[in-house]
């Protein structure tokens, strides 16, 4: 259903004013969907032009994350204009989908196809900033951002554990392969606070600064395991706007302002 002409250019060219953040992770289940989507939203509440390109066209969790479960985009000629969540346009491949049940099995040069007609004929207008969520590993969506948007900075999310920093850590050195540079690295579900004060370190610890440190780059923040910050993305409603006290938001917030 996704057709155009071609007759567009892509706008997020190497000397466009757009800076283009993507985030990876090794393996899914992470959390990456649920930061790129907060912070998506953390960086439109700043006053930012924000889009959001939902690129995990296998697992795509975007639209249910941002309260757009079911909302389709509108068509202007070729155009697709993406819908709009707390000051953020998004596009989805679940959006072009009859059924969210239904699987996506493509095949490299069909996603390829996909993700550069998103880049090239929906029309998110000037931007600040377009994030990408990406697929987990090093797949052939990641190998085609890379071609697409050469000038992409990467985020890397991982978990504390160490096997999830081995794969983050490849997904990070797939990036740069492709030319890509790797702005930094994103610990999440790092600890639960205990009512006595404690944390129980329930997915180990250190897997995001052994990632940081191998790759060379800055370890963004260690995110907490958090229900709200779960809860937010089940109902669609982000907590760095519903709950920016929790300390999940806190630290998604500061991922905001670091960017
Ligand atoms: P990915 O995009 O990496 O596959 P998701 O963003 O879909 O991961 O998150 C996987 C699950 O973990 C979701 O149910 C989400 O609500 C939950 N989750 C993510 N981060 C946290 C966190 N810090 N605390 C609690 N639950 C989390």
């Amino acid at each position: 259903k996704l057709q155009g002409t071609g007759t567009r250019t892509m706008p997020f060219t190497p000397d466009s004013l757009t800076r283009v953040i993507a985030v990876t992770s090794g393996k899914g289940g992470v959390g990456k969907s649920t930061l790129t989507a907060n912070l998506a939203v953390a960086l439109a509440a700043r006053g930012l032009r924000v889009g959001l390109l939902d690129a995990d066209v296998h697992g795509f969790s975007i639209p249910g994350l941002l309260g757009l479960a079911g909302v389709k985009p509108t068509r202007v000629g070729e155009m697709i204009l993406p819908p709009v969540a707390f000051g953020v346009k998004v596009i989805s491949i679940g959006m072009f989908l009859d059924d969210t049940s239904a699987a996506v099995a493509w095949r490299g040069p069909m996603l390829h196809r996909t993700i550069n007609q998103f880049l090239t004929d929906v029309y998110f207008g000037d931007l600040d900033v377009l994030l990408l969520d990406l697929p987990p590993g090093t797949g052939d969506v990641a190998i085609s951002i890379g071609q697409l948007l050469p000038h992409a900075e990467v985020l890397v999310v991982t978990t504390p554990q160490p096997a999830a920093a081995d794969v983050a850590e490849r997904s990070g050195v797939v990036a740069r392969q492709t030319g890509q540079s790797v702005f930094g690295v994103i610990e999440n579900m790092a600890g639960l606070a205990q009512p006595d004060g404690t944390v129980l370190e329930l997915f180990g610890s250190g897997g995001g600064a052994e990632v940081a440190s191998r790759l060379g780059v800055p370890l963004l923040a260690r995110i907490p395991l958090s229900v709200p910050l779960r809860e937010g993305g089940d109902t669609g409603s982000p907590i760095v706007l519903s709950d920016p006290d929790d300390a999940a938001a806190a630290a998604i917030l500061g991922v905001a302002d670091a960017l």
